[in-house]
């Protein structure tokens, strides 16, 4: 008997997440045939030998017997909210409430939670291009409109404010930020980040800013939280235990909301309408956060010279400089390179082929620039997790492979 085709929903259609796609299973099928692959696609620490720090493995061990059941708030356990909180408060942001924390499995659950909890179809959302392609999913998934803002490598990938404004409509609802930023490792300045709260305030649009990479930043980059600089819209601050602490494993998450939160209160409502539908977030996970926020941050040991870190960017640097065919605008944060490929040289290039034949000649697995919501094609974007001679290595068989082309 055949069947008619099950087909996937049709609000899917335009839904993209390809560092996870056909790429990857690509590189799947190699690795079950024999051959090592080395996956430069995703920024998962546990995956290049990095550890979750010691004292929050012990948090987690020593409270598995509290975290057999659901929590008692679909927002998150008290100590966990209340570190949140407390980190806000130490940031210069007084007003965040502990009912606006919220903890999630992960920042990507409470993304799409929280676009879910505000938009009506046609909402239009501003989305840095590039960006971290579930911000993009995110708001197309919920039947919004995705307005992309230009972050250009001649500016650093810092977007301009000016710019900015003139995409701004009367359906446009919120703006989202992602600093320091994947794919491109831009840290904003406080002053253009003064600029967006303002247009933001003006127009009132709800500020969602993903700090997930918060204090990784190298060679003198300061990292700006954008809640203290909020007073007249709602914020949303998101960040987790993936990257900064190097627990993605334990998918825990979170978001926490100040500037205008009284007129936001059905919004706030809705929100917990959505985390009490998912019962609540992953419980052990949860008990590692007090210890995590409250320690000594020992990821600046990774940032700073010397640091494992610090040392595979410069090795990446290097070899940028020395190729002719490759640039890239210096990382000033988080834990990728964004490298674009020499259009004169190599006119013909396009990101997903070089990137399927640098997985099935050279066994080395990069994300193509255009999986990140941009629309050249002559960049890709690596994570800076392996080491400093690994990523020599991989650098070296790009550039076998590149000369092979010209
Ligand atoms: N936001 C950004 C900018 C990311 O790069 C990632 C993961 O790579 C996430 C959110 C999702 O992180 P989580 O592991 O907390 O779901």
């Amino acid at each position: 008997m055949s069947l008619p085709p099950l087909r996937a929903s049709s609000r899917l259609e335009d839904v993209r997440y390809e560092i996870r796609g056909p790429l990857a299973r690509r590189a799947l099928e190699l690795e079950k045939a024999g051959y090592e692959v080395i996956k430069l696609n995703i920024g998962n620490p546990g995956a290049f030998g990095f550890r979750t720090p010691e004292s929050m493995r012990v948090a987690l061990v020593e409270n598995l017997h509290k975290a057999e059941g659901y929590c008692a708030s679909a927002k998150g356990i008290f100590p966990a909210r209340e570190a949140v909180l407390m980190q806000q408060e130490q940031r210069g942001v007084l007003d965040v409430d502990h009912d606006a924390v919220f903890l999630g499995n992960g920042v990507s659950e409470l993304i799409l939670m929280c676009m879910r909890a505000l938009l009506e179809p046609g909402d239009e959302v501003l989305v840095p291009s590039p960006d971290y392609p579930l911000w993009t999913a995110s708001v197309v998934i919920h039947g919004g409109k995705v307005v992309h803002y230009p972050c250009r490598a001649q500016h650093g990938y810092v977007p301009d404010p000016d710019e900015l404004a003139e995409l701004v409509s009367e359906r446009c609802k919120a703006l989202v930020l992602i600093n320091p930023n994947n794919p491109t490792g831009a840290v904003y300045p406080r002053g253009v980040l003064e600029r967006l709260v303002r247009l933001a305030e003006e127009r009132q649009l709800v500020i969602f800013s993903d700090e997930i990479y918060g204090e990784m930043t190298y060679a003198g980059a300061v990292f700006q939280p954008v809640a203290p600089l909020v007073q007249h819209t709602l914020c949303a601050t998101f960040s987790g235990l993936s990257k900064i602490y190097r627990a993605c494993g334990y998918r825990v998450g979170w978001v926490s909301f100040n500037g205008e939160t009284a007129h936001a209160a059905d919004y706030l409502a809705g929100l917990e309408l959505l985390a009490s539908l998912r019962l609540c977030p992953n419980v052990p996970g949860q008990w590692a956060v007090q210890t995590a926020l409250g320690g000594q941050q020992s990821v600046r040991e990774l940032v700073e010279p010397g640091g494992r870190l610090f040392e595979s960017r410069r090795a990446l640097l290097q070899r940028v400089a020395a190729s002719p065919y490759l640039s890239c605008v210096a990382p000033a944060g988080a834990m990728y390179a964004f490298v674009g490929v020499d259009p004169q040289l190599l006119p013909d290039f396009d990101d997903a082929r070089f990137a399927l034949e640098l997985l099935e000649e050279k066994h080395v697995l990069v994300a193509p620039g255009s999986s990140f919501n941009v629309l050249y094609r002559n960049h890709f974007r690596t994570t800076l997790l392996p080491e400093a001679d690994q990523l020599d290595e991989v650098f070296g068989r790009i550039e076998a492979l590149l000369a092979g082309q010209v």
